[in-house]
């Protein structure tokens, strides 16, 4: 019997909700991976061991059934992938079986300063990084002096290797940013410390999975971020920088790209997103201040970073763009609960770019000077929490998440209505194929 791949992946810019649906669908599921990114974005879950912010562990960690792999694609920081199996372990949650991939990179110590540094460097002029050291690890990576973890356990092959990689840096701490210099000793020590952290826990993830797949195990690949923070697709360079589409789930997990059979994308009901870049729906002032304080779980604020998210209505330019790229065969909607409070949702409906109305989403260049067409739709005014069947939902609410279905052309077969494991209903679409 051969088993399922399915992926939980974002449409626009993150924070959809994708940490929710992961650990709804990991009730089902017997591997979750995390296939891309690192620590600079994050899921919150709520269950019935409590609230959590992950941004390391996928979010099948609270299931005694399922096994989580880092996979080889993710950007792997070691003390804090530690740190948060400790913090969920303290809160009651059984130990988890986790895998890490021998081929999975690490972030080095350097990383996160280089990220600093560059930030500081840049001042007003910041991407908006977290931080995390990712962009550094992913530059590396590529360039061919990032460190695999599997060669933690070479001492001879680290300390050339690392005294090989301290040349480069070191230029760069002492000349461009007038910083102390890396200190080797140091380093390799730390990278020693590293070993012995991660060691019980690192195996060939991808013999593992097509193993599993074989027999028929179901496997979650666990996007991070969404679409549009894609390298290629998203809005370059304000983007992140691993894939963030479902198709790179088959390299950063290591399985054949045919394998994976159902592409969730999950979609917010209104917008929100963090860092700089066009935001065509934005809005500003106190209706963005109501809606963030009444969005998500306790309001719109990066679970990473607590920064404020900036907010805006429903596009269905980008998210129709955004669910393309993914290859979504289903919509997870998100988030509707919260839009309770409002007499008319607006809702933007296509881009004016020079005078000219597209609902095609555009390259950066063009997408800085598009302003959003806004349609106004019905609200429903009132809590639509606990509603378990479609029919029940009120007839603007409805109406609403259909709009949107037929605007962005792909199946809601989810609609999720608080921010609980249970808080879900499925319908049928007529866009499912
Ligand atoms: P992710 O990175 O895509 O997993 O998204 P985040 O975790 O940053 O944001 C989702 C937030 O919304 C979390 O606080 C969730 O608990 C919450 N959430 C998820 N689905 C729903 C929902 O349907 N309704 C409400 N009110 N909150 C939700």
């Amino acid at each position: 019997m051969a088993g399922m791949v399915k992926a939980v992946v974002g449409a626009n810019w993150g924070d959809e909700g994708k940490g929710k649906i992961t650990d709804m669908l990991a009730a089902k599921a017997d591997i979750i991976v995390r296939f891309q990114g690192g620590a600079n974005a994050g899921h919150t879950i709520v269950n019935d061991y409590g609230k959590f912010a992950l941004h390391t562990l996928p979010s099948g960690v609270f299931y005694d059934h399922t096994t989580s792999i880092i996979g080889n694609g993710v950007a792997l920081n070691i003390p804090i992938l530690m740190g948060e199996i400790k913090s969920i372990v303290d809160k009651g949650v059984p130990m988890p079986k986790i895998l890490v991939s021998d081929r999975a990179q690490i972030v080095m110590p350097y990383h996160i300063l280089l990220d600093q540094y560059e930030e500081e460097r840049l001042g007003g002029k910041s991407f908006g990084s977290t931080k995390s050291g990712i962009a550094p690890f992913y530059s590396d990576k590529y360039a061919k002096i990032g460190f695999q973890v599997s060669e933690l356990f070479d001492e001879e092959l680290l300390k050339e290797k690392v005294s090989r990689v301290c040349e480069i840096k070191n230029v760069l701490f002492e000349h461009m940013y007038h910083k102390d210099r890396i200190d080797e000793a140091e380093l390799l020590n730390t990278l020693k410390e590293y070993r012995d952290m991660i060691e019980p826990y690192v195996c060939d993830t991808s013999l593992f999975i097509n193993k599993a797949l074989k027999e028929g195990k179901t496997v979650l690949l666990e996007g991070q971020l969404g679409t549009l923070k894609d390298p290629d697709h998203g809005i370059y360079p304000m983007v992140t920088s691993s894939s963030t589409l479902a198709s790179y789930g088959a390299i950063g997990a290591g399985i054949a790209p045919y394998e994976i059979k159902q592409i969730v994308t999950v979609c917010k009901a209104y917008s929100s997103a963090v860092g700089a870049g066009a935001f065509v729906s934005e809005i500003f002032g106190d209706e963005a201040d109501e809606l963030r304080k009444r969005g998500g779980d306790g309001g719109e604020y990066g679970a990473t970073t607590g920064r404020p998210r900036r907010m805006g209505w429903f596009d269905c330019v980008a998210s129709r763009y955004g669910c393309r790229m993914q290859g979504t065969t289903d919509v997870a909607f998100t988030v509707l609960d919260v839009l309770g409070y409002l007499d008319e949702i607006p809702v933007c409906v296509g881009y004016e770019i020079d005078g000219e109305v597209t609902k095609d989403f555009p390259v950066t260049r063009l997408l800085e000077k598009a302003k959003p067409v806004l349609k106004k739709l019905p609200g429903w005014k009132c809590d639509i929490r606990g509603i378990k069947d479609y029919d029940a939902l009120p007839k603007e609410c409805r109406d609403y998440i259909e709009f949107i279905e037929d605007e962005i052309g792909y199946p809601i077969t989810m609609v999720s209505n608080g921010p609980g494991r249970n808080d879900i209903i499925y319908r049928k679409s007529k866009y499912s194929k």
